[in-house]
């Protein structure tokens, strides 16, 4: 399968739904929003973009989504982008707001985990791609911190001291948001790379 003919749903119930579909568009992939257990029947993959993680918890639990999502990621790929990636981990460390994460992937985080006053910056971090490294110009926005990776999970990108993108089979997660500009190279690595192996 190309990437040409993916159809990858955007978890679009709050958030920056809307760069990921462009980005998708701009890598040649149908995007897809997703409101619905139902819009999730016909894709090969889905995107939970950055948001509020709180509010995102709500509305998934509103609209019936947790059990399909969970179930999506049985054997179909999925990328969480910041709070997206609050959503997939297993744990978060002290959650005052009683967020009910979706427990698919192996790793810990802290929300806002790069500094209080600090609530936004960009910089350009290095990914390890295939053995190949990239840089990229990324933006943290009051960002989660990974601060504990299973042993199933591997750093594809640290910064600061801490993973900031990682991957345990058919799941991707990070920190930082990669599609607020034009620059496709790390949605391309998960149209090409997450669409023909197992999920560990
Ligand atoms: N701090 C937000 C949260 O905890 C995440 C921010 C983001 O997605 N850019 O939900």
């Amino acid at each position: 399968m190309t990437r040409k003919n993916k159809t990858i749903g955007v978890l679009a119930l709050q958030g920056d739904f809307e760069r990921h579909e462009h980005q998708l568009r701009l890598a040649g992939a149908r995007p897809k929003q997703v409101r619905l257990a139902e819009d999730l029947s016909d894709l090969d993959g889905l995107i939970i973009p950055g948001g509020e993680s709180t509010t995102m918890n709500y509305l998934i639990d509103r609209f019936d989504m947790r059990r399909p999502l969970i179930e999506f990621a049985d054997d179909k790929p999925i990328w969480g982008t910041c709070a997206g990636m609050i959503m997939l981990a297993n744990k978060i460390e002290n959650n005052q707001a009683g967020i009910e994460p979706l427990r698919l992937m192996d790793i810990d985080v802290v929300r806002n985990g790069y500094g209080r006053q600090i609530f936004s910056f960009t910089d350009t971090i290095t990914v390890t791609l295939n053995g190949a490294s990239l840089h990229l110009e990324t933006t943290f926005i009051r960002a989660p911190r990974i601060i504990r990776c299973g042993s199933e999970v591997e750093a594809l990108a640290v910064y600061k001291d801490s993973p900031v993108l990682v991957r345990q089979g058919r799941l991707l997660a990070g920190s930082f948001h990669a599609e607020l500009d034009d620059d496709t190279r790390l949605l391309e690595y998960f149209l090409e790379d997450f669409f023909e192996q197992k999920r560990s």
